[in-house]
């Protein structure tokens, strides 16, 4: 009887009893409804890397530390159970008010993060709560448990050492993300995006410098996703690879469409000097084989390399190992532009701005939109002038008021992109815009 019910290790009820004694209690809470109780579902935050450095043993010994807290710290009519691996599970019953609940999850956190000496280490811990109180909908012990479970992911979500009280837009929001998570993968699969173009323009000259290329996608049932959102989908399920190569096939074949129109006046600026920027996630810029496949979409597209542009982040070159390196070598012996997109968010050493072939900062929109304040100035007057003395352009985005751009080109940015000028375009609209501008949107200083 013992064994089937309690796990070996810690000696707690196991997920059978604890579903067992969950039941029992939601049955009698929906005779006497004023009876109020929790269920905590904990799993600890890189309990990973502790087996990995110190040993299963040790990490044995911690979670048999850790029941000990659990057991010690809870009242003697609460229920702790362990699910398996690192994750446990608590019931707490007979509470006055879901305030009372909160209290006593900030107290489980409170008592788990107190060092524990284990083989000589003091080894730090912390977990992650979700929190789901009783409510007369719930009909059985399984919906509870799978609830505080969803409110466990959300508090991962938003980082270490939090917990989440459940709520029923968070079941929602899991259930729009799998079905978002399945429709993607076959959105990737098949190609089934959009890109759109957002110009930038010089302001020195007043044209389109370059297009920035956007990826969109329309989801049958949802409409428009944010590329925000499902970018970053993409990036979990390990898809954003697939997704940026196809995006910047796309774009540089549309680029050479737009040349092939050439003979009219708009044709021949793109002739002449628009180029095109591409976003690369930081999986798609470790993968292997992206110099390679660069070289090859260009040849193939046939677009000069001098016209493309990568956007890459701060934080995928910082920790500069050989093949970060090699891989911006590759690609600048290409002969391709380097930029880094939302410069000044990423990461607070600059070392790597000397160490790497890079040729442009965008300055992230956060800054622009601060402009107006004189700190807000102070910033984006020294990273200009950084960037000029490391021999860098600059590009402002998320520019959208004239004061912006006035202030902008009196500290002497080269570029600047934003709802100002355009928001992003279709590609059939894009040429009709290049013309336009020379005249309009950013007279020449
Ligand atoms: P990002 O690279 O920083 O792109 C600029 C974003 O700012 C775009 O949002 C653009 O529409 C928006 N924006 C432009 N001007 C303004 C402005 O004046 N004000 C404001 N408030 N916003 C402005 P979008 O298209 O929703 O893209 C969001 C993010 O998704 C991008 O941020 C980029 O990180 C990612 N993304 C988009 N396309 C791709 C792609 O093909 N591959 C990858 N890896 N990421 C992409
Ligand atoms: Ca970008
Ligand atoms: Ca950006």
């Amino acid at each position: 009887m013992h064994t089937a019910f309690h796990d070996a290790l810690t000696g707690l009820a196991n997920r059978a009893l604890f579903l067992d004694r969950l039941g029992h209690v939601l049955e009698r809470s929906k005779r006497a409804q004023a009876e109020l109780f929790a269920v905590l579902y904990l799993d600890f935050d890189r309990f990973k890397a502790v087996n990995d450095s110190l040993g299963h043993n040790v990490g044995d010994e911690l979670l048999i530390a850790v029941s000990k807290r659990l057991q010690n710290v809870l009242r003697p009519t609460d229920t702790v159970a362990r699910l398996g691996g690192d994750e446990f599970i608590l019931l707490l019953e007979d509470l006055k008010n879901e305030d009372e609940a909160v209290a006593m999850t900030r107290r489980v956190q409170k008592v788990l993060a107190t060092a524990h000496e284990l083989d000589g280490h003091d080894v730090h811990l912390s977990a992650s709560i979700g929190v789901v109180t009783s409510n007369p909908d719930y009909t059985s012990a399984e919906e509870i448990m799978r609830d505080a479970d969803i409110a466990m992911y959300r508090a991962k979500e938003k980082g270490r050492a939090r917990f989440a009280l459940f709520d029923t837009s968070m079941r929602e929001h899991l259930e729009r993300r799998m079905s978002l998570e399945a429709d993607l993968r076959v959105a990737v699969e098949r190609g089934d995006f959009e890109v759109h173009y957002q110009p930038i323009l010089s302001l020195g000259t007043g044209e389109v410098a370059s297009v920035e290329a956007l990826v969109r996608w329309t989801h049958p049932v949802h409409g428009a996703v944010s590329p925000a959102v499902f970018v970053e989908i993409a990036e979990d399920m390990g898809l954003v690879t697939q997704l940026d190569r196809w995006v910047l096939r796309r774009a540089l074949q549309q680029f050479a469409a737009w040349r092939e129109e050439g003979g009219s006046q708009v044709g021949r600026q793109v002739e002449h000097q628009m180029g095109l920027n591409v976003n690369v996630s930081s999986q798609g810029f470790l993968r292997p084989g992206l110099v390679r496949y660069v070289e090859e979409v260009l040849a193939e597209t046939g677009v000069e390399a001098e016209r493309l542009r990568l956007e890459l982040t701060e934080t995928m070159i910082v920790d500069a190992s050989k093949d970060v390196k090699a891989t911006l070598q590759g690609l600048s012996e290409l002969g391709v532009q380097l930029h880094i997109d939302d410069f000044g968010t990423g990461y607070s050493s600059l070392s790597y701005l000397q160490d790497f072939p890079l040729d442009v900062l965008k300055i992230d929109r956060t800054f622009i939109s601060n402009l107006s304040e004189p700190k807000g100035e102070a910033l984006v007057r020294t990273i200009v002038l950084m960037a000029q003395t490391l021999g860098l352009r600059v590009v402002a985005e998320g520019v959208e008021t004239p004061e912006q751009l006035a202030q902008l080109r009196a500290l002497g940015c080269d570029f600047a992109q934003g709802y100002l000028f355009a928001k992003p375009l279709r590609a059939s609209e894009v040429l009709a815009f290049t013309a336009e501008e020379r005249e309009s949107a950013v007279p020449v200083a």
